[in-house]
Order: structure tokens, then C-alpha cells, then sequence
């Protein structure tokens, strides 16, 4: 078939317009299509600039953006060298995607265009803060179950004063002021979190029909990845940008619907041809990506889900190597084991390191790894951990850059006041902010006066006036982020502090190179923007972009760094942020109850949540494309001491021995039963086995 496609992925292709669903399982080309799709369109002369591709994560905007350029430079049908259009077709995350929007109209909500969009941390003060004000004590409400809750509702499109009338508990009545207080703090700020990005958004476009006619005139397509993980927002938004032309393309899987515990609903995925009754449905049956064994491990494992849309799921290719399956004393050995068995196949001609991935549940999973990795000097990239914007010193410095562009920012300016410390203590501070609220003004114009006030206080209030307004104006010089980002680091002396704060060596390197790559990442960024073609109406700064760059970066969706993955190193990541991508060697570590499935999911009354597990799990084997490698510890280390392990039900389930799955998922609940040798693993407690492991094909 013509580039690579199959009968029934070409249809996709060539249906030029109105509402097109692909419902598929994994790998079976859903994206694909989405690419191919995208440059078949603009080789049918629709203007690339009038289509919109929206997909989960930057990587996967990244990838689709350049496979659809490529489609086009190596041309169709032939005839003469398809120059590569100027202009792009707008492939972007969701998030992304409204960020513009609200640049553009967000004063109509009554935030200031400028707005700054707050990481993890400042969600966590101003939560911490808006308990402090209600007088909720930590142990009754901690600010991230907090953030959870309020997350939860603006997952489900829910304001403060509608949150308020669904609450049901105390916690959620306590829940419901926080969320109050926490919103309104955040406008005070002129700032709005994650979910407030599609919030707003969708608020703008039910509100102000003149606002989404001219959001949704900019394009005449749009096409959207991994439909299944949307949740009602992006439902909406999707609904109101497309409702006009009806030029809306969406694929997915119900299989890999991963995200309902941040308020996805499958059902969206489920019901398209509800919403649009002439929707042309694609489905794919091919799986091109996994070698036989391993999709059979995948077909018999998602088998056991009871509420599901069968699927047919054939492997395109032959049954390749079976799965391994290897049982580990403890997390230790775990990670020594499988990091060897990596460096093992590396040494074989024509394998790289970007050829493999360990795949965790867990955030606490990738340290024992990543010591390992670094031992053995092994190149590797740790991805939706805890990110690389959550170090305190980048999320010191960011916060420099935060208060010089906006000095209104408060969260921003508190965090930096004494830090490094320059004589502007704790009282000072509160004293200014008590004064700050009880005027109603900014915290900024109280700092002016109080400089002006005299004292040893005053006097360095003045100094740090001066320092931001130095700095201040070198970004308005236009100064690259890069460049700004040094002087910061040298006019606050931050070397001196870490130099300071960390005595060990090691520590302080590692500090040292985070802000480096802050660096790093500023100066990549302004390379971007010199690549990027002019986009219409205003431009934002400079530094404000960058800040909404690395804001977009931050959370879930933070893989910025996720570009190194093209990279020579081994992925280790998130299950979570595994989604969409292929390796040829996959490490799914860690199979045991309370990991995979987590532990937060066995005491729940029903099985929804398990099956979300499982679906997670199915994600994790379908990114495998060679071999498959399943493990698991004998032992796990809690609070320092170690506890036997219970294998994974899910592993019993994919070898086909329900009864055994029956038995672990009591155990892991009981969470007692001596753990029993997995019937198909290799290893054991000597774990000598686990070096003779089945060679490469
Ligand atoms: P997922 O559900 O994991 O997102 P997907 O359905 O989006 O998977 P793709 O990533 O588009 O699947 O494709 C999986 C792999 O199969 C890719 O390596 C892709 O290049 C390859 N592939 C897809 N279609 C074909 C085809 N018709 N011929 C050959 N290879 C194909
Ligand atoms: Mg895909």
C-alpha cells in the first residue's frame, strides 16, 4: 500500500473532511494515521496553518510535527520535489493549546493577559495557605490531598460555589472552602493552575460565542491523539472548536484509557458516534509494532476486564522471543540485574541505548535504577519523575525570572525575598504581607514604601529593589533567556549559597548542574523561537514565553527533556508517560501488589479502579517491540526495613493462570502470604538464573 499504510488505515487517510473515528488497539497505527493524514491534507492544498493536531505530551507533538514535515518533503505521488510548506500545521498539546487561546482573551475572565500559570509548588503554598486561613489542622486535610480534591472538580468542570453543593463529607465540605480561598488567591495573583488552563478556556468559549467563533475559525481541521484520555473540558473544547466545519478526526484506544483518576472518561471515546451520527469509523486490527509472543501476553491480560469493547488484535509480525520473566530478592538486585542485563545487550552490534525503557508504577521506583545506572556509567534519561523543574534551585531561579517579569507574581517574589538570605527575615516578611493585605494592595508597593522607610530592614529591601530592577532590565534589553538566567545566578551570588547550603561535593555538583541546564534550556529555547515561524497577533516576551514553556514542561506533561530521548539513553519513565511510545526492549519492573497494581487501588470496594491497573499494565507491554521483561522482587524495602512481596496478579493473568491471580490478589490484600515463586520465572533467590537469560533472537 501506498507509504506503508493498510486498506483500512488509507480510507482513514483519504476521508478528507467531516467527523472520522479510529478506534483501535495499541500499535496498531493510530498515530499513524493521524500523521499521514495530516500531510495528505496539505497535499490537497488545505493550508497547513488551518489544521490543529492535539496529542497528550510535547514529545509527542515534537514527533508528529516532524513525521508529517518529513511525509512531505519526500513527496506523494511523484511529480516534480513537494517543497516543504513555510507554514506549519499547529500541533500542540492541549494545554498548549490554551495557553494561546487565554493570551489572547483571558481579560474577558477578569485575570490580567499577563497571567502566570503556577507550578506544583505554588499550588502546594497557596493550598497550604488557604487551609491556614480556614483553619483546617494538616492532619485533617494535608495541601495535597487538598489539590487532589480541587483537581478533582475542575476535572469535572466544577467552580468553587458548585463544588460546594456536590460536597458530601466534612473533608469535602472542608474541601470546598479550601478550594474557595485557593481560587481566589490565585486570581488575586493573576495566576491559574493546570487545569485552570482548559477551565478558562472552556469557560471563554460557553460564555462569550464571539470568542469560540473566532478560536474555531482559525482552523478548518482538527485532529486529536489518544482521545480516549480526554476528559470533559477537552471534551467540550474539542466539541466547540470543531462544531462548525465538522472536520474532526479522532483516534484511540478504550484499552489504554489511563487518566480517569484525573477525570478522563472513556465514554467520550465510546460515544463519538453519538455526538456525530455521520462519523465515518475506522478500525484497525494489526498490530505492527510487538512481536507475536508479546501482544499474546497483552490480548490474554486486557481479556480479564470485564467492561470493555472486544477488540480483535493480530500481530502483523512474527511470535519473536516469549516474554521473560524475572524474580529478584530484592529491589536492589532488581536494579542491578536488569541494568546489567542492558549493559549485556548492549555490547551486541546495532544496539543502542535508546533501544530500551524501564517501565515503572511507581515515583519512588527509578532511584534504586538510576544508581545503578550511573555506576555502570550508563547514558540514561529519567522521564515524569520528579521533574527536573522541581529541583529547588531551578525552581529558585525560575522564580527570579518570575518576579522580573511580572512583579505581581507574589508566590514568586516570596520565594525569592531572602533566598539566597540578604537580611530580610521571616518577621519582616510577614509584617510586609499583613500590611500588603490589609491595604488591598500589592505586596510590590508596600516593598517600595518600606525601602524608603529606613532601618537595617529597609536598607536591604532597597538592595533587592535594586537588584530585580537591574535585572529587570536586562530582559527588557531583550537579553536571551540564557543570558539572563547567568546574571541572575551571578548578581544573587547563588554559587556562594549552594556552596553554602551544601557542604558534600557530590550534592553540590549535581546542584550545580541543574543550573546548568536550566541554562541550557534557555538557550535551547531561544534557538526554538528563532526556528519558529512568526505566529499572528501579539508576541509575548521573551522571558514570558519561556516561562510558559517551562510551566507547560512542569506536571504531567513536563518531558521536555523527553527531546533527549532521540537522544543515545536509556528511558526510564513512568508507565504514565510511556503512552504512545515504542521500544524495542521493554523492563516492566516491579510487578507486585501495591506497585502494579498500586496500592492505593486494592482497598477500594470496586474493580474499576484495578481495571485501570490493568489497563496501565497493558500500555506498559504494548510499548515493546522485541522483548518483553517482566520483574519482580522477592523483597521490598518499606521505611527501611524489608517486607516480603507478593507477585502481580497481572503477571499470572498474562501466562494464563487465573487461579494463581485469584490467590495474589488476596494475598496482596492480606498482604501476609509468603510470596511463592512465579511459575514461569527465571532467577530465584540465588538469582544466578537470571543471568541466563534466553539470548537475543
Ligand atoms: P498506540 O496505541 O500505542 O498509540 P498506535 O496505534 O498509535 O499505537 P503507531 O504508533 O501509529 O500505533 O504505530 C505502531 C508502529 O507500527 C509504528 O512503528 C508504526 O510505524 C508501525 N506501523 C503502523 N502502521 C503500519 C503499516 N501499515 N505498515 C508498517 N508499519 C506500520
Ligand atoms: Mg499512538
Amino acid at each position: 500500500m501506498a507509504h506503508g499504510l493498510n486498506p483500512a488505515q488509507h480510507a482513514a487517510v483519504e476521508t478528507l473532511s467531516g467527523p472520522l473515528l479510529v478506534l483501535a488497539g495499541a500499535g496498531t497505527g493510530k498515530t499513524r494515521v493521524v500523521t499521514h493524514r495530516i500531510a495528505n491534507l496539505i497535499r490537497h492544498r488545505i493550508k497547513p496553518d488551518r489544521i490543529l493536531a492535539v496529542t497528550f505530551t510535547r514529545k509527542a507533538a515534537g514527533e508528529m510535527q516532524e513525521r508529517a514535515m518529513a511525509l512531505l518533503s519526500t513527496g506523494g505521488k511523484g511529480k516534480g520535489k513537494p517543497k516543504k510548506p513555510k507554514v506549519r500545521p499547529q500541533i500542540s498539546t492541549f494545554h498548549a493549546l490554551c495557553v494561546q487561546v487565554l493570551r489572547r482573551h483571558i481579560v474577558k475572565l477578569g485575570y490580567p493577559p499577563q497571567f502566570a500559570i503556577c507550578d506544583r509548588g505554588d499550588q502546594e503554598s497557596l493550598a497550604r495557605a488557604a487551609l491556614r486561613e480556614i483553619r483546617v489542622p494538616e492532619d485533617s486535610l494535608r495541601p495535597g490531598d487538598l489539590l487532589a480534591i480541587i483537581s478533582g472538580w475542575k476535572s469535572r468542570s466544577l467552580r468553587p460555589a458548585q463544588a460546594a453543593s456536590v460536597a458530601a463529607s466534612d473533608r469535602e465540605h472542608l474541601a470546598a472552602a479550601g478550594y474557595r480561598r485557593y481560587q481566589s488567591s490565585l486570581k488575586a495573583r493573576g495566576m491559574v493552575d493546570f487545569d485552570d488552563l482548559l477551565l478558562c478556556t472552556e469557560e471563554l468559549f460557553v460564555n462569550h460565542p464571539a470568542i469560540r467563533r473566532e478560536e474555531a475559525g482559525k482552523f478548518d481541521h482538527v485532529l486529536v491523539d489518544e482521545y480516549q484520555d480526554t476528559n470533559g473540558s477537552q471534551y467540550r473544547i474539542v466539541k466547540a472548536l470543531a462544531m462548525a466545519h465538522r472536520n474532526l478526526c479522532v483516534v484511540g484506544d478504550d484499552d489504554q484509557s489511563i487518566y480517569g483518576w484525573r477525570g478522563a472518561e472513556v465514554e467520550h471515546i465510546l460515544r463519538f458516534k453519538e455526538d456525530w451520527p455521520d462519523a465515518m469509523v475506522v478500525r484497525l486490527e494489526e498490530n505492527y509494532r510487538s512481536a507475536g509472543a508479546i501482544l499474546e501476553y497483552a490480548n490474554t491480560l486486557i481479556a480479564f476486564n470485564k467492561k470493555r469493547h472486544d477488540k480483535v488484535l493480530r500481530p502483523a509480525r512474527g511470535a519473536g522471543q516469549r516474554p521473560a520473566i524475572m524474580q529478584l530478592p530484592d529491589e536492589t538486585l532488581e536494579a542491578e540485574r536488569i541494568v546489567g542485563d542492558i549493559q549485556m545487550q548492549l555490547t551486541q552490534p546495532g544496539v543502542k541505548a535508546n533501544d530500551f525503557a524501564i517501565l515503572c508504577r511507581t515515583n519512588e521506583q527509578p532511584r534504586a535504577f538510576e544508581t545503578e545506572l550511573r555506576r555502570l556509567k550508563l547514558p540514561y534519561i529519567l522521564v515524569g519523575g520528579q521533574s527536573f523543574f522541581d529541583r529547588k534551585e531551578v525552581r529558585d531561579l525560575l522564580a527570579y525570572l518570575k518576579t522580573i517579569e511580572n512583579p505581581t507574581d507574589e508566590t514568586a517574589l516570596l520565594r525569592i525575598i531572602n533566598t539566597p538570605p540578604r537580611g530580610i527575615g521571616n518577621a519582616t516578611v510577614k509584617q510586609l504581607l499583613s500590611e500588603a493585605v490589609s491595604r488591598g494592595e500589592p505586596m510590590w508597593n508596600v516593598l517600595r514604601e518600606a525601602a524608603s522607610g529606613g532601618g537595617a530592614s529597609g536598607t536591604a529591601i532597597g538592595k533587592f529593589l535594586r537588584l530585580i530592577g537591574e535585572l529587570r532590565e536586562i530582559a527588557d534589553r531583550g537579553a536571551p533567556i540564557d543570558k539572563l538566567v547567568d546574571a541572575v545566578v551571578d548578581r544573587v551570588q547563588y554559587r556562594r549559597d549552594l556552596e553554602r547550603l551544601y557542604p558534600d561535593p557530590m550534592e553540590r555538583e549535581a546542584r550545580t548542574a541543574s543550573i546548568e541546564e536550566l541554562i541550557n534550556a534557555g538557550a535551547a529555547h531561544v534557538k526554538g523561537r528563532k526556528a519558529k515561524k512568526e505566529s499572528e497577533g501579539a508576541e509575548p516576551s521573551l522571558l514570558r514565553e519561556f516561562l510558559d514553556d517551562v510551566a507547560l514542561g512542569g506536571s504531567d506533561n513536563r518531558d521536555d527533556k523527553e527531546d533527549q530521548l532521540q537522544k543515545n539513553a536509556i528511558a526510564l519513565m513512568t508507565l504514565h508517560s510511556a503512552k504512545g511510545l515504542e521500544f524495542p526492549y521493554v523492563y516492566m519492573v516491579g510487578m507486585e501488589e501495591g506497585i502494579l497494581p498500586h496500592k492505593r487501588t486494592l482497598e477500594m470496594p470496586d474493580d474499576s479502579q484495578i481495571d485501570e491497573e490493568r489497563r496501565l499494565c497493558y500500555v506498559g507491554v504494548t510499548r515493546a517491540q522485541e522483548k518483553l521483561t517482566l520483574s519482580f522482587a522477592l523483597t521490598r524495602r518499606k521505611w527501611g526495613k524489608p517486607r516480603e512481596t507478593v507477585p502481580s496478579r497481572f503477571l499470572y493473568e498474562m501466562t494464563g493462570q487465573a487461579e494463581n491471580a485469584a490467590k495474589a490478589r488476596r494475598a496482596g490484600t492480606a498482604a501476609h502470604a509468603p510470596p511463592k515463586k512465579h511459575p514461569a520465572a527465571k532467577g530465584g533467590r540465588g538469582a544466578k538464573g537470571a543471568k541466563s537469560k534466553s539470548p537475543r533472537r
